[in-house]
């Protein structure tokens, strides 16, 4: 039996505003010391009032413009009560039924609403030196009313490649917009996933399970997948799936049941008394549109128009937005040196080359010491055929560490490229009566050994020669 995976998400976002949602605390989840960030009112009081962190709203509304939803012009909280520890007041204050923001599409998905809440402590449980003799659980409220956003899509998703890459793009968005970092393993961006199996014929839907827990994008195609074939074996035995909550264990790559889903009603939404209905006017949020600056997928297209790259090049590169910004003014100083950029050979040492040694020191393109002038001197080194590309590579390390320019680099350092036949020569003739063994096997017809040959010169040369005219000297010396 053939089955159709109808998925749909359900993720939450924590703002990165300076103060949490509701008071004038510090929006710092990660502050170490405990409750060190919490007040009368995101201890939840009796007798403090909530006021709204106009900013928190006005990011909501930022993202609902980017992916071109209906911006609600009049909107309100809601009480959402449930009990747990870590949620002092015995409410949320969330949207239930005028959410900011409702419609608009994502990467192909068709998004159903996104909402403003709060977020609610943490629990935590045996710390270690804290302890005493019996098992105890602390709460720590410095996440407690920190600003959170919920999107939630339509189930419009069909795999769990295509989950992965929608959230993807959400979090590039987000942090395109400075909405918030979308840290996933920092729990900054939490996704849920729901998911349900329906025969191909079938005319409904199936009954979905979702799956909390979730703390990387890789997860959340592994749950999506786990789910499919749990769900399938079942439906396959002629069994029915429970409407529940599952949670994704991480290490041992599967779902455990949770909770069977509690609905609406459970939780008696009612309009938020103690807080005002909101309203936006047209220019407002007009306002808010025109901030928005270019998005990942119209820089992609962009970039693959205006430079000729390929789309897994253009992907690469839009990838951050600070790396985006530094490969167009990167270009903009090459266009000025050559009439003839390579931009593919800029975007190969941005792409490769830079950013693998960022990586090595876990830092970002911003860290780095080499301007795009630099950077773009170096590249337009190459292009003339100046430097061979292991010079390359240790020009840019030094220009990196140094924030010298190439051309400082290369006489300080008494870099040299030699493609001088009468510099060559001598060498070529040397390494050719040094290796016997390659020289005989290439006359046999292995060209393996002629790369060889040339790397041996190279080594010889320390880097510094011309690899083309090297490789022709050795034909013109051994024919
Ligand atoms: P609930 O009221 O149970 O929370 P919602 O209608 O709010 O359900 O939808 C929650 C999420 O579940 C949404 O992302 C939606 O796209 C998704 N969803 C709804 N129905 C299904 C289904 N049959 N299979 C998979 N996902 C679904
Ligand atoms: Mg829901
Ligand atoms: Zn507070």
């Amino acid at each position: 039996m053939n089955y159709i995976p109808i998925i749909g998400l359900e993720i939450h976002v924590e703002l990165g505003t300076k103060s949490k949602m509701f008071c004038m605390c510090p929006n710092d989840p990660f502050e170490k010391k405990p409750n060190e960030n919490t007040c009368p009112v995101c201890l939840g009081h009796p007798g403090t009032l909530p006021v709204i962190n106009q900013e928190a709203v006005r990011r909501v509304i930022m993202l609902g413009c980017a992916i071109n939803a209906t911006i609600a012009h009049e909107s309100h909280f809601d009480r959402k009560s449930y009990f747990y520890p870590d949620l002092p007041k015995g409410y949320q204050i969330s949207q239930y039924d005028h959410p900011l923001v409702e419609g608009g599409i994502l990467a192909g998905v068709r998004v159903k609403r996104v909402h403003l809440e709060e977020d609610t402590g943490k629990l935590l449980h045996d710390i270690p030196g804290y302890t005493p003799h019996k098992p105890t659980t602390f709460v720590d409220f410095n996440r407690a009313g920190v600003p959170l956003m919920e999107l939630v899509t339509e189930p419009d998703i069909k795999s769990g490649e295509e989950t992965m890459s929608f959230a993807r793009e959400l979090q590039r968005i987000l942090r395109y917009l400075g909405i918030s970092d979308a840290d996933m393993e920092k729990g900054q961006m939490r996704i849920e996933v729901n998911i349900s199996l329906m025969k191909e014929d079938a005319e409904e839907f199936g009954t979905k399970v979702e799956v909390k827990n979730i703390n990387s994008f890789k997860a959340a195609a592994d749950a999506v997948r786990y789910e499919m074939d749990r769900q399938g074996e079942i439906l396959e035995r002629g069994g029915v799936i429970t409407q529940e909550t599952r949670g994704w264990d991480d290490v041992r790559g599967i779902t455990v049941s949770q909770r069977s889903k509690e609905s609406a009603h459970d939780y008696r939404y009612f309009p938020e008394p103690d807080l005002p209905p909101m309203s936006f006017s047209e220019e407002y949020i007009n306002e808010i549109k025109r901030s928005i600056p270019e998005l990942p997928q119209a820089k992609r297209e962009r970039f693959m128009r205006e430079f000729g790259i390929l789309s897994s090049q253009a992907d690469d590169l839009v990838d951050e937005r600070d790396l985006a910004d530094y490969f167009e003014s990167a270009v903009s100083e090459l266009l000025k040196m050559n009439s003839e950029p390579n931009f593919s050979l800029m975007l190969n040492y941005l792409v490769s080359d830079m950013k693998g040694i960022l990586k090595s020191e876990g830092k970002n393109i911003g860290d780095t010491n080499i301007s795009p002038e630099h950077f773009a001197r170096l590249i337009a080194l190459i292009q003339k055929g100046e430097l061979s590309s292991r010079m390359a590579k240790d020009i840019l390390f030094k220009m990196h560490v140094s924030g010298d320019g190439p051309e400082e680099i290369i006489s300080s350092e008494g870099m040299k490229f030699v493609s001088d036949d009468n510099a060559l020569l001598p060498v070529i003739v040397e390494i050719i009566e040094k290796n016997e063994k390659a020289v005989s096997d290439y006359k046999k017809g292995k060209p393996a050994s002629l790369q060889f040959l040339v790397g041996q010169a190279m080594a010889r040369m320390r880097g510094q020669a011309d690899p083309e005219r090297l490789r022709n000297l050795f034909e013109k010396e051994l024919s």
